[in-house]
């Protein structure tokens, strides 16, 4: 049986703490469903001790120059990648992502932020502005304390892509990760104090969305970044609008991913099988709706089967498997009650369609064709291994289609018609877009969303804009001017 049993369930001011007053929260391995480790929910103590913690800590990095801050970050970085097998186990343990992913995917991801972000920190700077003799310059400043809550499909990277630019601006963090995968997050605040992190800068606080709330409209905090479903982002971003507090919203998606008859096929198919079944389909910016122009639809269903038959479902400890189970049993009742309903609304199952006849929460990989625009599995997040495909047959006509949806936050499409590319990535509404590619995120250019997919964005320069703000400073050189 497995064991992930952390130090304890929080860490505050450099320091593993524990206080088993607060209810428990019971870590389970998704792919055997039992119980890996117990930890204890933040009670107020320990929110007030982190707030303070962090409060205090802040004040010693800032003052730090960036210089110094950037050496911390990139040497937290290279123990990232030299304890990437033992920290990918762990991403697995608290995910059921197959170790063949989480060895390449989360904690070189965290490292990657920490390097990048590490490297930027000594770069940040103001700027001058000349007006006649006098002139003004403006000052790049932390904002303070920033909170970072997480979902649970990427523990590590989340944890790191939200503190790498906080922590490079001077802020300090406190980071809730998502209840379901408390434990990764444990282990980058650990290494970031090892690599010298001040103690303070960096805490995590287990608990529930209740935690979540305390830590958001305490008014110790300056921002809150949210990584988490839309109605849970509605929800944080009013909290911290009653403060006035500068927010990051990384929310959820219903992206199009768009395949045009002169498409490679083959390649095709790959950028649909990584936007629907990587990480089992619980990936915020997958293209869940894939719309195939009519005269291919056969030939790339056929395609789509046979490479189906590729997906390994097994023990996620195993390097051979690459398809795990969902994060929880909830996750896959979810998942399964949204197979039901495309079933009964009338889509064709073209594959998969329930749960594996194994331990866990496992769900085959799934399409359904022949779906319709108005279906629940066409509007709605599944946040599970649902591909959906729809016909159409003209250009303005998918386009149409592709931006009918709340959400905004990734679009895809695959043409080898260079002009038609760019013309419908201009026309997407959404955040990040790819063309003859998908789900890719390197550090270095943006992520985010528009639309309820969210607000501001994560990574790549980008992000120190939603990390600082800029203090005017007007320098008169000669005598003021007054009315009277
Ligand atoms: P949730 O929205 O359920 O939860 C997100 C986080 O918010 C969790 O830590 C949760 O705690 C916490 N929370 C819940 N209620 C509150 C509250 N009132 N105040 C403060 N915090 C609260 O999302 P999931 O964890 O289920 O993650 C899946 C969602 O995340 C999907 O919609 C997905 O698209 C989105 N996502 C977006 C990404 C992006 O970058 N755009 C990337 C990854 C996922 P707890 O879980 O303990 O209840």
């Amino acid at each position: 049986m497995q064991n992930a049993q952390p130090t304890s369930s929080h860490f505050i001011n450099g320091a593993y703490v524990e206080d088993a007053e607060g209810a428990p929260i019971e870590c389970i391995y998704p792919a055997t469903g039992k119980v890996i480790a117990t930890l204890h929910e933040a009670t107020p103590a320990i929110i007030d001790q982190a707030l303070s913690a962090a409060h205090a800590g802040q004040k010693i990095w800032a003052a730090m120059t960036g210089t110094e801050r950037g050496r911390i970050l990139r040497r937290a970085a290279d123990i990232i990648r030299d304890r990437n097998c033992e920290l990918s186990i762990l991403e697995t343990l608290d995910t059921g992502k197959p170790l063949q992913e989480t060895l390449v995917a989360d904690a070189t991801s965290g490292a990657d932020a920490l390097e990048y972000f590490g490297g930027l920190a000594a770069t940040l700077t103001g700027e001058h502005i000349q007006l006649g003799q006098d002139w003004v310059y403006t000052i790049r400043e932390p904002l303070g304390v920033c909170v970072g809550i997480g979902a649970w499909n990427y523990p590590t990277q989340i944890a790191c892509w939200k503190g790498a630019p906080a922590l490079a601006c001077g802020n300090s963090m406190v980071f809730k990760p998502s209840e379901t995968t408390p434990l990764c997050a444990l282990k980058v605040a650990e290494i970031l104090h090892e690599a010298g992190l001040p103690a303070g800068v960096y805490n995590v606080v287990q608990g529930r969305g209740a935690v979540g709330a305390s830590l958001v409209t305490d008014p110790r905090v300056a921002k809150v970044s949210l990584t988490g479903s839309v109605p849970t982002g509605r929800k944080v971003y009013a909290a911290a609008a009653e403060r006035m507090k500068h927010v990051t919203m990384e929310l959820g998606g219903k992206s199009p991913l768009i395949v045009f008859e002169d498409a490679d096929i083959d390649n095709a198919v790959s950028g649909a099988i990584l936007g629907n079944f990587y990480s089992s389909g619980q990936v915020c910016s997958n293209g869940t709706r894939v719309f195939v122009q009519k005269d291919i639809k056969a030939a790339f269903l056929k395609r789509l089967k046979e490479r189906l038959q590729g997906a390994v479902m097994g023990d996620p400890l195993d390097e051979a498997t690459n398809f795990g189970p969902m994060v929880s049993a909830d996750q896959m009742n979810i998942v399964l009650g949204y197979i039901n309903k495309g079933t009964d609304e009338g889509a064709t199952l073209v594959a998969g369609g329930k749960m594996a006849e194994r331990d866990g929460f496992f769900i085959e990989p799934t399409v359904f064709a022949d779906v319709t625009d108005d279906m629940t599995i066409a509007r709605e997040e599944i946040f599970g291994p649902v591909m959906a495909v729809f016909d159409f047959d003209t250009e303005e006509e998918v386009m149409a289609r592709a931006n009918d949806t709340e959400f905004g936050l990734a679009a895809g499409v695959f043409t080898n018609d260079l002009t038609r590319a760019h013309r419908v990535v201009a026309g997407f509404e959404a955040g990040t877009c790819y063309i003859n590619t998908y789900n890719l995120a390197p550090v270095e250019a943006p992520f985010g969303g528009s639309k309820a997919s969210g607000v501001g964005r994560e990574n790549s320069k980008e992000a120190i804009n939603h990390y600082t703000e800029v203090k005017t400073v007007y320098v008169a050189m000669t005598p003021v001017e007054a009315q009277f």
